[in-house]
């Protein structure tokens, strides 16, 4: 018996991140049978990933036990298991644990990096808390590496890094490195000559933050300028090899290139003909793919068209928990027979964080930045975490960077020497320990 048999209709929810976590939620208690699947077995706070990955925050203050949420729900039923296929003739779901038959299912599997034909073994992404862990890892053993260089070059493509993507997570990443150059490091290097050491973002489009106002990119711009960032737009990144970057012509020696340059839906094989052009899937607007009125898709991974969003709404976190939020009352009308509610995005505004005091936010027309936005970013990321051990643990951390302008969590935490897993395995079990 992999989950109990109910008299209630059972909801298959693959995937416990903003959406599928929301909708259980709200589903919590209610005459349904929740099966909740997730590849893992926490909810990952991602907008703050690069703050595990440059040493600000453990990763066990962004990510949060699904089963903690859910342990006073007597009708949350929480399996880790990664879906591998779904079978809507059968109403089934194939995972790692064998098949498991749903009523209604909701997919929720968010999105996963778009390398754009690069080769993923040479970049470093960051969408994960084990890649947030081995960013960390990396980023602090090249330095280690460039103290015993054997020629200056090779110390450079150390000490270089180049950000790829101009959005938030690449932004906030290339802020929070030049403050780590400024601030941090030659503290703990003393032998390294940092005015060698490069930061550079790279951006395809004509500016930085693309998404937000032109207000909040140039604000963003000159911050990050001050804090060393070299940012270079119009420029595409097509080729890497581990070494060197070609920027415009120029040849930097780097073998550190952080890869925030895009995400794609982290769709599942078996609902192929429900996909759109950009692979999400495409939904109604009460989130029900058309060819089956029992399966449903939110967050991410749903595209739900329309006249003011023609490609769908932006994957972001506020979207996600949205539809989660309405699904979870819109499933309990089904229920009653009731008329189900169309979704509408309720846009909280943007946001992003450059060093210490300083951050751009777009509330429709109103754009705030400098200290009051920072301000403003740190009470959200707050509010939004989930756990109350996360939120404090979370401040002190903050409070302390702040006042010693220090991070004080610079571990280089290597993989076992006679293991065989590899060095993912060993970070997912530490942090699922
Ligand atoms: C580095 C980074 C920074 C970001 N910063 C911001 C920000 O500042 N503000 C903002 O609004 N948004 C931000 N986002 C985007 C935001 O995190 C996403 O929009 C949001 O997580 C989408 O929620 P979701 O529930 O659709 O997907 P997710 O939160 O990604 O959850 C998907 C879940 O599905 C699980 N899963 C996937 N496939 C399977 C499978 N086959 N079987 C079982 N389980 C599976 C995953 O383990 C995961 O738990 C950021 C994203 C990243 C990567």
């Amino acid at each position: 018996m992999k989950i109990p048999t109910s008299a209630h209709p059972r909801i298959v929810i693959i995937g416990g991140g903003f959406a599928g976590m929301e909708l259980a939620k709200k589903l919590r208690n209610k005459p349904f049978q929740i099966v909740l699947l997730d590849k893992n077995n926490y909810f990952n706070f991602q907008p703050l990933l690069y703050q595990v990955a440059t040493s600000g925050l453990e990763p066990n203050s962004i990510a949060f036990p699904l089963r903690r949420v859910f342990r006073n729900a007597r009708n949350v039923f929480f399996r880790m298991t990664e879906v591998s296929h779904i079978d809507p003739e059968n109403h089934t779901v194939q995972t790692g644990i064998g098949p498991i038959d749903y009523d209604y299912l909701v997919i929720a599997t968010g999105s996963q990096a778009n390398y754009f034909g690069l080769d993923p073994s040479k970049l470093l992404p960051l969408k994960s808390v084990p890649q947030a862990l081995q960013l960390r890892n990396h980023i602090l053993g090249e330095f280690e590496k460039a103290l015993v260089a054997d020629s200056p070059e090779e110390q450079k493509a150390r000490i270089n890094f180049v950000v790829v993507g101009g959005g938030p997570t690449g932004v906030e990443l290339a802020g929070a490195l030049g403050e780590m150059k400024n601030f941090v490091l030659p503290r703990d290097y003393p032998e390294l000559d940092f005015s060698a050491m490069n930061i550079f973002l790279v951006e395809g489009m004509d500016r930085i933050l693309p998404t937000m106002s032109e207000t909040a990119s140039s604000k963003a711009r000159s911050y990050l300028e001050a804090l060393g960032v070299q940012i270079h737009l119009k420029t595409l990144v097509k080729e890497y090899q581990g070494r060197a970057i070609d920027i415009n012509g120029i040849q930097v020696p780097s073998r550190n290139l952080i890869w925030t340059a895009g995400v794609k839906a982290a769709s599942l094989p078996g609902l192929e003909e429900a996909l759109g052009k950009s692979g999400r899937i495409q939904v109604d607007a009460f989130n029900r793919i058309a060819a089956y009125q029992d399966i449903f898709a939110i967050g991410d991974v749903a595209e739900m068209a329309s006249e003011d969003a023609p490609r769908g709404h932006p994957m972001l976190a506020p979207v996600a928990i949205q539809q989660g939020r309405l699904l979870g009352q819109n499933l309990l009308r089904l229920q009653q027979g009731q008329p189900l509610k169309p979704f509408e995005y309720f846009d909280k505004g943007t946001m992003a964080t450059i060093g210490r005091n300083k951050a751009v936010a777009d509330w429709g027309k109103l754009h705030l930045s400098g200290f009051l936005a920072w301000m403003a970013w740190m009470f959200v990321h707050l509010f939004t975490l989930v756990g109350f051990r996360n939120k404090l643990v979370v401040l002190v951390n903050w409070v302390y960077n702040y006042f010693t302008y220090d991070k004080a969590l610079r571990l280089i935490i290597k993989r076992g020497k006679n293991q065989e897993e590899t060095f993912e395995e060993t970070v997912t079990e530490s942090v699922s320990a």
